[in-house]
């Protein structure tokens, strides 16, 4: 089947708008520097009430040379000193943070990205994971670490020691493994080094591999497309994301690398994700949402089938109750009903730590109008579903005289096919499933006052 079947020309020109991918709600657009060092204390203090579990974030910022489609914070660098550096500030930070959280809370997550979190040495990963443990209470089972690989810099040996730290999940940098494609995009890695570190993993244990690929990318085509799909579907990781390229070369320096004449046309990328659904579902993954894919026995997909899915900035999450402490230059955390992020350089990280401030820089806390939208915008991208009497009694309100705007707008959406039901129930189609985020966006009070061009287009 291509794009053809489902979304006519018309369609797409309505539909391919700019809007958030909703990984929170509200977006890190609405994030304010008014939120600031105090007001992430309190409400680190005010979630210690709950003794919900904690998940934990930490970013590192290295990578040895840029992949043109980047939009990472990330710092091109060889030198291993600046490493040293981070872990200094780093573990300095580690410490102020786990005075803030109560002994009481678990941390049953961790998770390492970047950047490229290898860029570290292993002695270097030890060193932070000894130092989260002295400052938080690790969960003693049930936890779960993560962290992302660049199979182009880590050797097969190296997985062995990874799962010795007590890794359990390994995400893999892919994107796609036409050379061709590579080459546009600054980033070679064969299929040969990706399988050898897949192969390594589960030989030690690691059975929990994620890849990350992307669709969109310059002169990708349907054809070379499927062959990396169905390569990648031969090595059987347990979980896919295939993302979206989002080509904003005014936001990302890297992307004015890319001939946006190469790129795929929005019904080129439409027709590119149809067919990874398709192909995937064909091959035993499910359709968990937006972007991501899981085998029928992953914990997501598990999570979905029971309704317990959430969505986080890592995409999405089986763990609902966790609040997220994010360490690290630029990392994001969610505490309680607030959201925080760091300083996004180096420069001011290293400064705000160094003289033991915490490196806030910005953040939100919800209201309750915020918490209920998130609620709304949470159900359809998690489970394409919004049931409005649970709305209704979790926060005591009349869904359609609160939502009549919003429900006037996803009226056409239904005659469009988007949506199958729009009663006390809002479901989104088999169709509408590739433009949640337009139904989405119905909801976000942000969207209007934002400056809608600094988010992605939806296709
Ligand atoms: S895609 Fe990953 S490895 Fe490439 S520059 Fe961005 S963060 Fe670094």
């Amino acid at each position: 089947m291509t794009q053809s079947h489902l979304f006519d020309a018309e369609l797409i020109r309505r539909y391919d708008l700019h809007g958030p991918r909703y990984t929170s709600y509200p977006t890190a657009l609405q994030f304010s520097e008014r939120f600031e060092s105090n007001a992430y204390r309190a409400a680190a203090l005010l979630s210690n009430e709950a003794l919900t579990p904690l998940s934990i974030y930490v970013h590192v910022p290295f990578c040895a040379s840029p992949c043109f489609y980047c939009g990472c914070n990330r710092v091109i660098t060889r030198s291993t000193t600046e490493g040293e550096r981070y872990i200094a500030v780093l573990k300095r930070e580690i410490e102020m943070q786990g005075t803030l959280f109560h002994q009481g809370r678990p941390v049953e997550q961790l998770h390492f990205g970047g950047g490229t979190p290898t860029f570290l040495s292993l002695a270097q990963l030890e060193s932070v994971l000894q130092h989260i443990a002295r400052n938080f209470s690790m969960a003693p089972a049930h936890r779960e670490f993560s962290i992302e690989i660049d199979p182009r810099t880590v050797s097969p040996a190296t997985m062995k020691e990874l799962a010795a730290l007590g890794f359990s999940r390994i995400s893999l940098g892919v994107q796609d493994f036409d050379p061709d494609v590579q080459r546009a995009v600054n980033r070679v890695q064969s299929v040969a080094e990706t399988r050898a570190i897949v192969d390594a993993s589960r030989k030690c244990g690691i059975e929990a591999i994620n890849f990350d690929l992307i669709y969109g990318l310059p002169l990708q085509t349907a054809t070379s497309f499927a062959r990396t799909l169905d390569t990648v579907i031969d090595m059987r990781p347990t979980r896919i994301a295939a993302y979206g390229y989002a080509h904003m070369p005014s936001n990302f320096k890297a992307q004015r690398h890319i001939d946006a004449a190469k790129l795929p046309t929005a019904a080129e990328k439409l027709g590119l994700l149809q067919m990874t659904v398709e192909r995937l579902s064909a091959a035993g993954y499910r359709y968990i949402g937006m972007d991501h894919f899981a085998l029928a026995d992953d914990p997501l997909a598990i999570a979905q089938a029971e309704g317990k899915l959430h969505r986080n900035f890592q995409g999405y999450s089986s763990q609902p109750d966790c609040d997220l402490v994010g360490l690290g230059v630029s990392s994001i955390g969610k505490v309680g009903s607030a959201y925080a992020q760091n300083v996004k350089t180096l420069r001011e990280y290293y400064a705000r730590v160094e003289n033991y401030q915490l490196a806030i820089a910005r953040g939100i806390k919800l209201s309750s109008e915020d918490r209920l939208r998130r609620d709304v915008i949470q159900a359809l991208m998690c489970h394409g579903a919004v049931d409005t009497r649970a709305i209704e009694r979790d926060h005591c309100i009349d869904f359609s005289q609160h939502f009549a705007p919003e429900l006037a707008t996803l009226r056409p959406m239904l005659e469009d096919g988007l949506l199958d039901e729009l009663d006390t129930r809002i479901a989104v189609s088999a169709k509408g499933r590739f433009l949640v985020r337009n139904v989405a966006m119905t909801f976000d009070a942000y969207l209007q006052r934002a400056a809608a061009p600094l988010y992605s287009k939806a296709i």
